[in-house]
């Protein structure tokens, strides 16, 4: 299979698509990156590398993030996170608040914003320095030292996090959340503020292509913990367009409002795309055609 030339040939054509999309402007500091951004690559089971347009730059990875801390988490306390949330889609959006009152406080799963959350809020009761701690896990994953948190972009999504600071005081009056809201809301906002760039994002997500090894053969997860994370970025990464993209892509994925997605297919590659303006769904709007090209034109998925 020639990755390399399909990428180039669809990423061409994905260029020329008109943008329908738009900037995640509710972030302040998401509302000045360059719009017009499009980077792509590909890092596979078999040590291709190929990164294509920007895929050097940083940018904000958002709730891309949300599987990492899932994945840190899923490996301290294993199956007992899902007495705390659930592993259904939520078909809501990612900041909707209107399941968890009848839910009783337990979010549908760790994507939505309301189960990132509570997942922060069980690392915060589990790490020594969470902070510290986390960065430690994401840069051990990929050997990447460079990898960092943005101090500029939590705080400007802490400055307008109304909804967020809505969710956990919410989920908090069920008795879901045991630290004070205030610190799980700060732990969140750091973690939604990491930055990566395609390649970076790429190498650091390989482990889910690989039974939950890492590409020098680290155990990050076990095979098992690893298949359940496919299958929750397969049915739950996109939010309520979670069934558009299965459908039209065919891999598990996850979305960030900072344009970028990540996919997977067992066994074989990740795949890192950024793009910033977003679809009405609050995913990458170049980022979804590109993927659907891709996965058409492979005639691969795990379909
Ligand atoms: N930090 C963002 C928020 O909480 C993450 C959302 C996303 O990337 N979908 O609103």
């Amino acid at each position: 299979m020639d990755f390399k030339e399909i990428i180039q040939e669809t990423y061409l054509k994905t260029d020329k698509i008109s943008n329908k999309g738009t900037l995640a402007t509710y972030i302040p500091q998401l509302a000045k990156v360059n719009s017009k951004s499009f980077g792509v690559y590909i890092s596979t089971i078999d040590n291709l590398n190929f990164g294509i347009g920007d895929c050097y730059q940083k940018f904000s990875i958002q709730s891309i993030s949300k599987v990492l801390s899932l994945s840190l988490a899923y490996k301290i306390l294993g199956e007992k996170i899902w007495e705390r949330l659930g592993v259904e889609p939520s078909g809501t959006a990612f900041n909707s608040l209107v399941q968890l009152e009848t839910d009783n406080g337990i979010p549908r799963n760790p994507f939505i914003n309301a189960g990132a959350i509570v997942i922060s809020d069980i690392l915060l009761s589990n790490l020594e320095n969470p902070k510290e701690d986390f960065l430690t896990f994401v840069r051990n994953i990929a050997n990447n030292s460079e990898l960092n948190y943005s101090s500029k972009i939590a705080a400007s999504e802490k400055e307008v996090g109304f909804r967020n600071i809505a969710l956990c005081n919410f989920i908090k009056s069920f008795g879901n959340i045991k630290n004070k809201p205030s610190d799980v809301l700060d732990f969140y906002f750091d973690l939604c503020s990491l930055e990566m760039n395609c390649k970076e994002l790429s190498e650091v997500f390989l482990f889910l292509a690989n039974e939950g090894n890492s590409v020098t053969n680290k155990s990050i997860l076990t095979k098992s913990q690893s298949k359940r994370i496919n299958a929750l970025m397969q049915t739950c990464g996109f939010y309520d367009e979670s069934g558009e993209f299965s459908f039209k892509v065919g891999l598990p994925g996850k979305s960030g409002v900072g344009g970028g997605i990540i996919a997977i297919h067992p066994g074989k590659y990740s795949i890192a795309v950024w793009s910033p303006k977003l679809n009405t769904k609050g995913n990458s709007y170049k980022g979804m055609k590109f993927l659907e090209e891709f996965t058409t034109r492979s005639e691969l998925s795990i379909f």
